[in-house]
């Protein structure tokens, strides 16, 4: 017999209880038992007024934001409806069931303003990051170390080439992005060089065309913890290996001042293993660098490379395969010289007059009288890391980093993070810091709710 349903849209009065409507095994019941946000509203606190029409609750917003951050909700419009209809949403949102969702416009000036000028966001990613290592979830034994590159909300067609003028108007009139850009270019000497492009949008934003055609982006830098893959900081930078870097050492040094935890170990790709990053590391860090050296001395055309010659720490010269020496200094000079160059390297070289007769000249220095040898200041550290690579540690160090990858590509693919929705240096660092949070209490919830097996299935 085909059933009619009962038309009972029309009743009265209801007996309906939100929490036990909330399936156990949510997500957000996980994330709801990692998330104290006490400490955040006192933080909170002296950024509103004692007088005047109460604002909207900031908790509400912060657990709007994690909501939209955890389930890929990029639009803050769609967020909002999706909190109203969503009974699971307004249970972790302490709603009631007829209590009103604040208006998007409402909530999109709260956010942009009060909650911006106050660091929440990197106090919210801290005071999560806390709850991790308090459940055992961060050892500091070993970090990892990766960017990703993220699309600005800024069109190529609005970009200018990089050497052209650009006309900005009058800043008080500017938008919050380009006043932003301003004030970071009378803060910041100008770079040596002019980018390729420049967006009249988003003008913090980097042109890159690594990933195929052309576009702005900002990368977003993870340091995570190896033992259970927590982001331990993250930070927005612009798209290039020294700003990479940069970041990296930001990461390291914060993370350090505000938990005293330095690792023994960092794993990187190669965009770590310059010189000056190697250096860094082991003379002023002591941490061992598991990342590859990027090392550009080898020679492809046939002749020898500085592989050939061998290195003489106690003498500080290097020796040619004829015996000979090359050396930074052949006479004395009444002011020492270091020889340090711009590029922070000593030059080697050897003599004319061994090198005039020797009978592989051809083979060493065809086109000078004598060889050249560059060496960085930071070779010891260069061998320190070129050690720890033939290692077994190392091999494992290679596997392990693929957490780092795997981060990534779950916050492009599930959490939606393939471009960004904020303008602005700060709007990037705003969102990478709230996706880094939802990812650690996402982390959380998978790992330590172990009763709820249906949890495992979504992955964190
Ligand atoms: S050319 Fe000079 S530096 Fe090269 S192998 Fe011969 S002697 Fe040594």
């Amino acid at each position: 017999m085909m059933g009619r349903q009962s038309d009972s849209q029309d009743k009265l009065f209801y007996s309906f209880n939100l929490e036990a409507y909330v399936p156990q095994n949510h997500l957000l019941r996980g994330i709801n038992q990692f998330l104290d946000l006490s400490d955040l509203r006192q933080h909170l606190s002296q950024l509103y007024s004692h007088t005047g029409r109460p604002s909207i609750d900031p908790e509400l917003m912060i657990r709007m934001l994690i909501i939209g951050y955890s389930f890929g909700i990029r639009s803050e419009r769609r967020l909002c409806e999706e909190v109203h209809l969503n009974l699971a949403y307004r249970w972790f949102c302490h709603l009631g069931i007829e209590d009103q969702v604040p208006d998007h416009s409402t909530f999109s000036k709260n956010r942009h303003g009060r909650f911006r000028d106050g660091e929440v966001f990197r106090k919210l990613f801290e005071t999560v990051l806390q709850r991790c290592m308090k459940e055992g979830l961060v050892r500091g034994e070993g970090f990892a170390t990766d960017a990703s590159i993220i699309k600005a909300d800024a069109q190529r067609q609005r970009g200018i080439s990089g050497d052209e003028p650009a006309d900005w108007g009058n800043p008080n009139e500017a938008t919050r992005p380009v006043r932003e850009y301003l004030e970071s270019l009378e803060i910041t000497d100008s770079p040596d060089y002019a980018p390729k492009a420049i967006s009249l949008t988003d003008p913090s934003s980097s042109w890159t065309a690594a990933h195929g055609p052309g576009v702005f982006a900002y990368c977003t830098n993870y340091l995570i913890d190896l033992d259970a893959g927590i982001i331990v900081d993250v930070e927005a930078s612009a798209v290039s290996k020294s700003a990479e870097v940069d970041a990296t050492k930001i990461m390291i040094e914060r993370v350090e001042d505000q938990f005293e935890i330095k690792p023994a170990r960092l794993v990187g790709d190669t965009n770590y293993g310059s010189a000056s990053m190697l250096g860094w590391l082991v003379d002023e860090k002591q941490i061992e660098p598991h990342v590859p050296v990027l090392d550009r001395s080898e020679r492809e055309d046939g002749t020898l490379s500085r592989s050939d010659f061998v290195w003489d720490d106690a003498s500080n010269e290097y020796s040619c395969p004829q015996g000979n020496a090359l050396r930074s200094n052949w006479r004395p000079f009444k002011k020492p010289r270091s020889h340090i160059t711009k590029a922070d390297t000593i030059l080697y070289h050897s003599i004319k007059s061994d090198c005039t007769n020797c009978p592989i000249k051809e083979k060493c220095c065809p086109n000078t009288p004598v060889r050249k040898i560059a060496r960085s200041i930071y070779e010891p550290a260069r061998d320190v890391a070129r050690a720890i690579g033939e290692t077994d540690a190392y091999k494992q160090s290679r596997r392990e980093r693929k957490k780092v990858e795997m981060l990534f590509a779950h916050l492009k693919r599930i959490l939606k993070l393939d471009k960004l929705r904020l303008r602005g240096f700060s709007g990037a660092q705003d969102e990478f810091l709230l996706a880094a949070t939802a990812q650690n209490l996402r982390r959380m919830a998978m790992w330590l709710t172990p009763l709820v097996p249906d949890m495992q299935a979504i992955p964190a």
